[in-house]
């Protein structure tokens, strides 16, 4: 067989693999598919948790440090300055430069949006090298997130060496209270709260949230949450209320305040 052929077919089989994966995301994950139907109780999770205490159990200083140097060298000033929106042919640049297959589509049909993307490993039979699929039926800010997410997860496995069991990440939207407790989705979110809130940006927001107190990262007040929300503005001109449909409000609020205070709490554990 040509090579032009054999390429022809080696993504028709990745392509049916996808489609696999996305219609296996749906029958088999219902518990998730039915908790993102009701976003205020992963909110209402979020709003209480202690994320300083998530972090400290679940990600240690080396790894951290080790993930930043990681996203340096792909992202050049990353957490000097805020990772812009990624267009998807960036996206898919970035996914060569990591010698990943990229897959970037919309799966809006049936609870579509309730999946985010997914990071498949090489251990899913066919693949020589591993995946990264984006819901671009997302906002285009979350779509960008959800790379940094996915990416995340390549890097644990490349640098850290770890992920070795589970050949499909999904990244359900809104379900952040899951990932404070499963270290390498904690550290993919990192991931996302750094580009996000590079840490001038994060001295910035969060210096007057710990000034004489005990360091927890508990309750955002309301001014860090202005800042938050004039931060996204200026940086990425997302507004929630103005630019993501009723349905999704709840789900995008989630993610606005789990990667803030993640962010928060980085600051407050690790000074990074
Ligand atoms: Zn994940």
């Amino acid at each position: 067989m040509s090579a032009m052929a054999n390429k022809v077919n080696a993504e028709a089989r990745i392509e049916k693999m996808i489609v696999r994966i996305l219609s296996e995301a749906h029958d088999k994950e219902a518990e998730k598919i039915a908790a993102w139907k009701k976003p205020t109780e992963d909110l209402r999770r979020l709003v209480r948790h202690d994320y300083v205490r998530s972090l400290r159990k679940n990600l240690p200083y080396r790894e951290l440090k080790a993930l930043v140097a990681g996203f340096t060298d792909l992202l050049p000033g990353f957490n000097r300055h805020f990772v812009g929106m990624m267009p998807t042919y960036q996206l898919a640049e970035h996914a060569a430069n990591l010698n990943l297959h990229f897959k970037a589509a919309p799966n809006d049909g049936d609870d579509g949006l309730a999946l985010r993307g997914f990071y498949v490993t090489r251990k899913e039979g066919i693949l020589k090298r591993p995946l990264i699929y984006v819901n671009t039926a997302h906002h285009p800010l979350a779509v960008s997130s959800t790379f940094c997410h996915e990416v995340g997860h390549h890097m644990s496995s490349e640098i850290l060496g770890e992920d070795k069991e589970t050949p499909v990440h999904f990244f359900f939207d809104a379900d952040y209270a899951s990932h404070l407790e499963e270290p390498g989705e904690l550290a993919a979110d990192v991931m996302v709260s750094i580009a996000g809130y590079p840490e001038p940006v994060a001295r910035r927001i969060f210096a007057s949230e710990w000034e004489g107190l005990v360091a927890k990262a508990k309750d955002l007040s309301e001014d860090a949450l202005l800042d938050v929300r004039g931060h996204l503005k200026k940086a990425y001109n997302f507004e929630l209320t103005n630019q993501i449909p009723g349905a999704q409000m709840l789900h995008y609020l989630s993610g606005m305040i789990h990667y803030a205070k993640l962010r928060w709490a980085l600051l407050v554990e690790y000074d990074i």
